[in-house]
């Protein structure tokens, strides 16, 4: 069995910044860290941050200690307000881009456009976005959702930057056809852009695609559903022991792509568990 691998795997820049980040808080804090839900959407290595003193709070009420990081994509106002109250140190490590995304989607409504963001409901970066934005925002997740937005004047769009490409091609061209003034801003984040082109590229060329990283994780789960919608067996695991060898019976060539959360560490246990099951 031939194994082609993606060239971009691994973390992405905000992702290890942000785990920087918050191993050196774990380290100089002096006291209980914590984050609010899972730091990134790697529970492998949101497990070994907790090793190194980084706990995750899941309850409001559960928010206390000295330090309280943000995570890569943000944090709902209402959860930052009770760390502040309980006395914590804020650190950001919200992503840079997704503070990019944010700002200039900010300028998009202070300059008059009904703005409609292509994300996912729930997901932090478009729930800190509606807070930053309230009425000024719509998010949509389908064509369904965007046909059903009333237009009022001018539009501008843009996107979650872990959001497919393809999605936001289709539900910018559906738009263009019912505005008459629609401004288009690409905040589609480039390391989930390259993951996806590079997918994209491999597809054809592959009898079975294997996707690693967080069940969780937004963008790896897109890299999944990229096989699955052209018909290519997709696997989509977290740790190497998920691999069930007889997925690869009979597979001339398989693909390996990872999301951005992915470490390095567990791309290897991969890899190393393909050359045992006959890959090379
Ligand atoms: S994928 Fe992009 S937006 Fe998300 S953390 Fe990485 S660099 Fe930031």
């Amino acid at each position: 069995m031939k194994i082609i691998v993606a060239k971009h795997m691994g973390f992405c820049g905000g992702v290890r910044r942000a785990v920087d980040i918050a191993q050196k808080t774990a380290a100089t804090a002096g006291g209980p860290v914590q984050t609010w839900g899972p730091l990134i959407h790697n529970p492998q290595v949101v497990r070994g941050l907790g090793e190194a003193g980084v706990a995750v709070a899941e309850r409001r009420e559960d928010v206390s200690g000295t330090a309280f990081v943000v995570s890569a994509y943000g944090v709902e106002r209402a959860v930052l307000d009770q760390a502040r109250a309980k006395g914590m140190a804020i650190v950001d490590a919200t992503c840079p881009v997704v503070i990019r995304a944010h700002a200039v989607t900010e300028k998009l409504a202070a300059e008059g456009y009904q703005v409609i963001a292509i994300g996912d409901h729930g997901h932090p970066e478009m729930v800190t976005l509606k807070e930053l934005l309230g009425d000024r925002v719509t998010i949509v997740h389908t064509r369904e959702e965007a046909a059903r937005v009333n237009i009022t004047g001018k539009v501008g769009v843009v996107s979650q930057t872990t959001q497919s490409q393809e999605n936001f091609r289709q539900i910018v061209g559906d738009l263009a056809l019912r505005v008459r003034e629609l401004k288009v801003l690409n905040t589609l984040c480039p390391a989930i852009t390259i993951r996806q082109e590079e997918t994209d590229e491999m597809l054809p060329k592959i009898d079975a695609l294997l996707v690693v990283g967080g069940h969780g994780s937004s963008n790896t789960t897109r890299l999944a559903e990229m096989g699955r919608a052209r018909g290519v067996p997709t696997y989509h695991i977290e740790t190497a022991a998920e691999i069930a060898p007889a997925w690869l019976e009979g597979i001339g060539t398989l693909g390996v792509v990872s999301g951005a959360s992915t470490p390095t560490w567990i791309i290897e246990e991969v890899m190393l568990r393909l050359q045992d099951l006959g890959g090379s």
